[in-house]
């Protein structure tokens, strides 16, 4: 299916490329010599405004569209790759689950934080569980007005920089899938912490962290969407997220074919180097045509 970008998110699209250019881009090679983002870089997001692309106004964000926030993503990758990461986990995992199974009173809370200060983090993946994500172990016992959070969450983008974290854990055990739950766990709690970050080889700047939970306390108003319900959040935020990834790539493989062509910069021809004769030219939208 075609999508033909409408006016608005053309220029969505252009007046942030300057912006990834101008602001980011100096910064990538010291970042990745010394392995870590830029501290002003994060609050720099916010100002930027592709933190809260997709959220509306009235939780102070920019009142545009999920694919503007996968537009805002691919042009950070195309400058940055590390950078698309932290904002696409922000946008389309966090924000999303949130603007989809919030209460009014959690989005007013957290979503106004999350267009102006807090990162996010989205915790579904454990040692025994990667892609049967539904195996996980992490508990939550209720007590009184209170669940209790046992285990251990692994390979967690952001829970660095973050301040929110969206949590899948198990009511019951003996349930299956229908025990999963998701909560909205704040940073800072009695028995909540991450440990020392894991590294990816391609990505050496974000940090993907295990976190612990030991008897820590999330109150019952925390339970984002149903008690139950959590294997329904994850799979279809998941599936939302998987559109943002595909922006990542394709900005990672723009700035990719940008880089090369400072070296050749005549717009690739193909089969004339096969048979001498034809001259199709293949070129991506930003480089013109194909004839
Ligand atoms: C860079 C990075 C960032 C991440 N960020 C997050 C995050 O923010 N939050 C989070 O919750 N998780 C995160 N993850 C974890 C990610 O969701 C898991 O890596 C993913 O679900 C795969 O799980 P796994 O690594 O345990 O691989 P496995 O599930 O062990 O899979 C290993 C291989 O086996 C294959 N395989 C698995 N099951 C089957 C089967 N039944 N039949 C045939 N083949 C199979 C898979 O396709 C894969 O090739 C991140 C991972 C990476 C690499």
């Amino acid at each position: 299916m075609t999508h033909f970008m409408s006016e608005d998110e053309v220029a969505f699209q252009n007046c942030r490329s300057p912006i990834c250019e101008g602001q980011i881009k100096p910064l990538v090679t010291k970042m990745d010599e010394k392995a870590e983002m830029d501290p002003s870089l994060v609050k720099q997001f916010f100002e930027m405004g592709p933190w809260g692309s997709n959220l509306q106004k009235k939780y102070g964000g920019s009142g545009s569209s999920f694919f503007m926030a996968c537009l805002a993503v691919e042009e950070l990758s195309r400058v940055d790759g590390s950078c698309g990461v932290l904002v696409d986990v922000q946008n389309t995992l966090v924000t999303n689950a949130l603007l989809r199974w919030g209460t009014e009173a959690q989005k007013e809370k957290y979503l106004t934080k999350m267009s102006s200060q807090w990162v996010g983090s989205y915790c579904l993946s454990e040692s025994g569980s990667g892609s049967d994500a539904f195996a996980l172990q992490c508990r939550a016992e209720k007590k009184g007005d209170r669940y209790v959070l046992n285990g251990h969450k692994l390979w967690i983008t952001n829970a660095k920089e973050a301040s929110i974290f969206i949590v899948f854990a198990t009511v019951d055990k003996n349930l299956g899938y229908k025990g999963i739950t998701a909560f909205i766990v704040e940073k800072g709690l009695t028995g909540f912490h991450h440990r020392k970050k894991r590294r990816q080889t391609w990505d050496p700047r974000v940090e993907h962290c295990e976190l612990v939970f030991e008897n820590c306390e999330i109150p019952a108003e925390n339970v984002l969407g149903e008690v139950g319900k959590g294997y329904k959040t994850a799979i279809e935020t998941l599936n939302e997220g998987r559109i943002g990834i595909g922006a990542q790539m394709i900005g990672v493989a723009q700035g990719a074919f940008e880089a090369a062509l400072k070296y050749n910069p005549r717009p690739p021809t193909i089969r004339q180097s096969i048979d001498g004769k034809s001259g199709c030219t293949i070129s991506t939208g930003r480089y013109g045509h194909t004839p």
